[in-house]
């Protein structure tokens, strides 16, 4: 039988190879009619026999190109036409055109193969490509996706790359960023500001550098990375003192996965995402036989390792021994400061910190990071979200309409949302400077012209004081837009549901805890339950307060927090306590005094610092360097054995932290060992959070319990927590699509904001 079909399909259908592989569909199954792009997806119309209709609709279906994203796909019949041929035609410009645009994508198996082919014309090209695979989102100035309207405008196909680029059966058909030695960008090596070498002259100098224990500078996808030998303990040790950069660790890059087996424990999970086309750095468990430098990530039990994502990158670690099979490539920036992504900006901000800088000719439009990944229960758990993953947009609950959250201040991501859409930002960082401030409003402007969103509804943290609450103040005066400002971690809970589809309107029980949240009394949150839902929440319980003496002060000295609740409590500073030693008698007296007087000693129920003050106590870490250092080396301690736990008392709306306190002091003065001490506060927690969510549970008559905030990227805790949870048959939700940390908050503030405009 002969009939038609009329196809439309949403979602990330364009700059993926759609087309051609629409084109080549439609010829296997002697299908004829045309295909084009349109303001929301792809269109397609056929005509020939029904069965072959059909297949033609599973397979594109069941197999679509491997960047392509399905959302929808609806189909209406036609009368037969004979028509004589397949073809893809010109699609219509509509100014209020919307598509999501790809991510950038590592390199693929096709074009890697080509790379290493002598025989192949892009043989060693750094900048090989195809509509499979390549940069997208960082070059893209406008869209529709179109060479033009990216940074690859200033680059003109040569007649071989334009004939690849214009043949519908090619797999490069209008792959925007196709190039090659002949007409496409080009490295050069500068050294003093001088260029020293071009082209693979320059990859054979940068290397020879890295083995001198030189630092070098490596343009990539979304900035440069600093890079050095990291089996060489002076060069790691030179890039440390040169970065500001005392103890963070350093994410690694192994030319093959073989390579990382023998530094790190790979469980398959942990193969899929580094593996994975977005490839993240992915946080592994160190094995005890790598001879890996201790100063690559000192105090950790893992190693961040990734695979090469660029062609560059293989090109680089491609070499024959003695060159390293492992760099050192971490963010080019200056400790805090954001990574260096323009040219002009790399030779200015990191002569100081590079011996050599490996540049190209193809400029970045917008910074993204590397994006972090653990793994938890055999599938990812984000860290950061950033290169690979933004823009994909998170499919929400419902269509939203066009809000605008701007996220919180540490780890900023904001989220831009259009129908049922949700573009989470890639990670902008920490709005304290001026260079992250501009990258955020700058990035808001350019998801708003990409993606078409004009923004009615705006959301942002409630803290008076940050930068993109400022921001969202300023917007909603100077546009009169209704404004929502929503509680740190009400925004953690619905970030939560948000990320686990959760649509329905029954209360669910949020275990938020992280470091510091605003709270609605104006005092420091980050030991709170709560339940709620998108539109509410109530403050079930919180950690029993406690002081901070001299506030980021004592954040950054976790020995003080120990001292505070070691005051608070009754509890002796005995001279043999470890944060009596690390301190000196003027050093207590003037905390005693502090803490009497409660001079700038604001009061918080955070958990974050609950570990840093634990952390302290027990003699793990008393000043730290980097967020979280304190929290990460306790956790790395624990003994995994240890069973043992401390008493735990629930008064009221308080979880009493005096008996957990008082456990830890007496066995400390008993001469039990660290290891066991950091797992019984582990445990302990672990049952705190259990007891606290089977009282809500009752009192609410709700099972979902929410696992949101900073402290849970700590598995220890988030594994113990799990599995008591699940025992009692309560269903724990985690993040899986944006990070558990503050780079998640966006997601959350714009649901609660949409959810509130509802209500208007
Ligand atoms: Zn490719
Ligand atoms: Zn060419
Ligand atoms: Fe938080």
């Amino acid at each position: 039988m002969l009939s038609g079909t009329h196809i439309n399909i949403a979602g990330i259908v364009q700059g993926v190879g759609f087309r051609p592989f629409v084109y080549e569909l439609a010829n296997r199954y002697d299908l004829k009619g045309w295909v084009r792009n349109t303001s929301s997806g792809v269109e397609i119309e056929i005509h020939g026999k029904q069965v072959d209709l059909d297949a033609f609709i599973n397979t594109l279906r069941d197999s679509p190109p491997p960047l392509a994203r399905i959302d929808l796909i609806t189909s209406e019949d036609r009368a037969y036409c004979k028509l004589s041929r397949f073809e893809i035609i010109e699609s219509q410009p509509d100014p209020t055109a919307f598509v999501p645009v790809s991510p950038d994508i590592g390199i693929c198996p096709d074009c890697l193969r080509e790379l290493f082919d002598p025989s192949d014309r892009r043989y060693r090209y750094p900048f090989i490509n195809c509509t499979n695979c390549g940069p997208r989102f960082t070059i893209i100035r406008d869209v529709p996706y179109d060479r033009p309207k990216t940074t690859m405008s200033k680059f003109r196909m040569c007649p071989d790359c334009q004939a690849e680029y214009d043949d519908p059966r090619n797999r490069r058909f209008h792959a925007q960023p196709v190039a090659c030695h002949e007409c496409g960008p080009q490295l050069s090596l500068l050294v003093d500001d001088r260029t020293i070498a071009n082209r693979d002259n320059a990859i054979q100098i940068a290397r020879s550098m890295i083995l001198d224990g030189k630092i070098v500078a490596i343009k990539g996808i979304g900035g440069f990375h600093l890079a050095c030998n990291p089996y060489d303990a002076g060069a790691v040790a030179r890039l440390r003192a040169r970065k500001l950069r005392s103890n963070k660790p350093f994410a690694l890059m192994a030319s093959d996965l073989g390579i990382i087996q023998k530094h790190a424990i790979v469980s398959p999970v942990a193969e899929m995402i580094l593996r994975s086309r977005e490839k993240p750095v992915v946080l592994i468990d160190r094995s005890t036989n790598s001879e890996l430098d201790q100063a690559i990530a000192p105090g950790q039990s893992t190693l961040g390792f990734m695979l090469p994502y660029t062609p560059l990158h293989h090109l680089l670690l491609k070499a024959e021994a003695p060159f390293p099979d492992i760099l050192v490539m971490t963010s080019a920036n200056l400790s805090e400061e954001p990574i260096a992504y323009r040219d002009e900006d790399a030779r200015t901000r990191l002569s100081p910190l590079a011996d050599g800088i490996l540049t190209h000719d193809r400029d970045i439009n917008i910074r993204t990071d590397d994006s972090v990944s653990q793994y938890f229960m055999d599938l990812p758990y984000p860290v950061r979200r950033s290169r690979g993953y933004a823009p994909n947009p998170i499919q929400l609950p419902s269509d939203v309409g066009e809000i605008l959250a701007t996220g919180a201040e540490l780890k900023n991501t904001f989220c831009l949302s259009r129908g049922s859409y949700g573009f989470v930002s890639h990670h902008i960082g920490d709005l304290e400077n001026h260079e992250t401030y501009e990258a955020f409003s700058e990035g808001i402007k350019h998801y708003e012209r990409l993606f078409r969103i004009e923004p009615k509804i705006l959301a942002c943290d409630l803290h008076p004081d940050y930068l993109s609450t400022r921001y969202a103040l300023k917007r909603a005066e100077e546009e009169q837009l209704p404004l929502f400002q929503i509680q740190h971690h009400h925004a953690h809970l619905a970030a939560c549901i948000a990320d686990n589809k959760y649509y329905s309107d029954q209360p669910v029980i949020g275990l938020c805890y992280d470091g510091t949240g605003y709270g609605t009394d104006g005092t420091i949150w980050g030991g709170e339950v709560l339940v709620g839902n998108y539109a509410s929440f109530v403050r079930m319980y919180h950690l029993e307060p406690f002081l901070l003496p001299g506030s980021e002060l004592a954040i950054r000295n976790p020995v003080r927090i120990a001292l505070s609740l070691l005051w608070q409590f009754g509890l002796d500073w005995d001279e043999s306590l470890p944060p009596v030693i690390a301190t000196s008698n003027e050093e207590r007296l003037a905390l005693r005094t502090q803490l009497e007087k409660k001079l700038n000693s604001p009061i918080t129920t955070s958990m974050g610092r609950l570990f840093d003050a634990i952390s302290a106590l027990i003699g793990v870490c008393q000043f730290t360097t980097y967020e979280a250092q304190a929290a990460v080396e306790l956790q790395t301690i624990a003994d995994p054995d240890e069973i043992g736990s401390y008493d735990i008392n629930l008064s009221d709306d308080q979880i009493d932290i005096a008996p957990l306190v008082g456990g830890i002091y007496t066995d400390l003065v008993n001469g039990v060992s660290p290891a066991a001490l950091s797992a019984r506060f582990h445990n302990t927690l672990a049952e705190i959070s259990l007891k606290v969510c089977q009282t809500a549970s009752t009192t609410y008559d709700t099972q979902v319990v929410a696992l949101s905030g900073g402290v849970w990227q700590n598995k220890l805790l988030l594994e113990r927590t799990y599995q008591k949870l699940m025992q009692s048959g309560l269903q724990p939700l985690i993040h899986r699509q944006v990070p558990t940390n503050d780079g998640g908050i966006s997601l959350g503030q714009l649901m609660i904001a949409a959810k509130l405009a509802k209500g208007m």
